[in-house]
């Protein structure tokens, strides 16, 4: 008899976005005719970039011709993008990668779920809390963990890192022994950034503790301040205790066409294994590479003209996000984010929590936000705006937020 991986069973009953689906979907029911401005999930609103189209068109003609046809791709990515990031996102920077470290995938979410598979299952996780949820949920269903408490809404085998105002959203060393650890900046949900100096104290802790850090900088290309680190690799020591992940689809508009890669540098080796070469062999198993047409799209990315049409669309998110900014402070709502990410990180009004936000401001606005508690126990208090949206929906919602409070 067939019996369910129970790990699932230990999931909480809802995801965040299908809760809030479900409540918009809900209010929409009852209320046809009014406008819901949605700055609640993260995705791009802005279509994908005239090279990337044209780039795109010519990979499929390819696709006719026996000498340029393509079928199965290297499930590890091609060379010619391979060899183009480690020139234009590290090279540039100073930072040496090689092509063979950098592994395509379709996406970093896939990644940031995925990885999880190459550490032991009594690996400690620690994540900076709030927190993306993926990390979470995937070592749940690798049975990492086991024990949610629904009524304080925590995992008690996982570490959380609280990140707030008081720290500025960096979180504190670990004060006990932590395995694989989770940092993402610019930050998904806070808009926060890390300094390199900040950086590098959890790199040397990761070193003088053996633990792994897994970096998501799945929101690098919106870092403006010069002095931000745009990769963890920037820190001294980071090639023996650091994954990276980025990601095409918030730096290119790729949500749609899915592309990412993922750095496992070669000095990166746990228990004598190399964890690249445990990777490559986890994706030779389990995965048969992002599709040639959809590579060649992300090469031109990097094209000048490509740089440039995606620096636009970036800086119209980060127009957004500092108008969404500029609103808040009007009404003396506390606000962070925004200045190198496309998330708002707002301070709950008084005496209400996420959720009530979230129903006051769905309800009396119409607008959609995320709340901060379903990030974490930290993001209690907290509510979450995207700047991904067209102009117009951000202005409505703007005036929209400043009239009901
Ligand atoms: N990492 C973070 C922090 C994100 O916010 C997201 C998407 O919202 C991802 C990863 C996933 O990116 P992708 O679309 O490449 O799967």
């Amino acid at each position: 008899m067939a019996h369910i991986n129970a790990n699932f069973k230990n999931l909480p009953a809802s995801y965040l976005f299908s809760e809030i689906a479900r409540r918009v979907k809900a209010y929409q029911n009852q209320h046809p005719s009014i406008e819901v401005l949605r700055l609640g999930i993260g995705d791009v609103t802005l279509p994908l970039s005239k090279t990337v189209v044209t780039r795109l068109h010519e990979a499929v003609d390819q696709q006719r011709l026996i000498e340029s046809f393509r079928g199965y791709a290297p499930e590890v990515g091609y060379d010619f993008l391979k060899q183009t990031i480690a020139d234009q996102d590290f090279k540039k920077r100073g930072v040496v990668i090689e092509p063979e470290e950098i592994i395509i995938s379709d996406g970093a979410k896939s990644d940031a779920a995925n990885i999880q598979e190459l550490f032991s299952a009594d690996a400690v996780i620690a994540v900076g809390d709030p927190v993306y949820p993926v990390y979470i949920d995937s070592n749940v269903m690798a049975g990492r963990l086991k024990n949610y408490d629904a009524a304080l809404g925590r995992w008690h085998d996982l570490v959380y890192l609280p990140m707030n105002s008081s720290n500025h959203f960096v979180p504190a060393l670990p004060a006990a022994q932590v395995d694989l650890i989770y940092l993402c900046y610019p930050n998904n949900p806070t808009g926060a950034t890390i300094t390199k100096a900040e950086l590098q104290e959890w790199v040397n802790y990761a070193n003088a503790t053996k633990a792994v850090i897994i970096f998501d900088a799945a929101y690098e290309r919106f870092i403006k301040d010069p002095s931000l680190p745009h990769s963890i690799y920037e820190c001294e020591g980071a090639k023996t205790c650091a994954i990276e992940l980025r990601s095409f689809s918030k730096a290119a508009g790729f949500t749609g066409l899915r592309l990412g890669y993922c750095v496992i540098p070669r000095a990166l080796i746990l228990d004598g294994t190399s964890l690249l070469d445990l990777w490559i062999r986890r994706q030779g198993s389990k995965y048969n590479g992002a599709p040639y047409i959809i590579q060649q799209a992300g090469e031109a990315v990097y094209s000048e003209q490509g740089q440039r049409e995606t620096q636009e669309a970036i800086d119209f998110y980060l127009d957004n996000a500092r108008l969404i900014k500029d609103g808040l402070a009007s009404i003396h709502l506390e606000a962070y984010g925004g200045d190198n990410g496309p998330y708002i990180w707002m301070k709950n009004p008084e005496g209400m929590n996420s959720w009530e936000t979230f129903d006051y401001l769905l309800d009396k606005a119409h607008v959609v936000g995320t709340p901060g508690s379903g990030f974490g126990p930290s993001g209690e208090g907290y509510f979450r705006l995207s700047a991904f949206g067209q102009r117009e929906t951000i202005l409505k919602a703007i005036q929209a937020i400043k009239q009901v409070f």
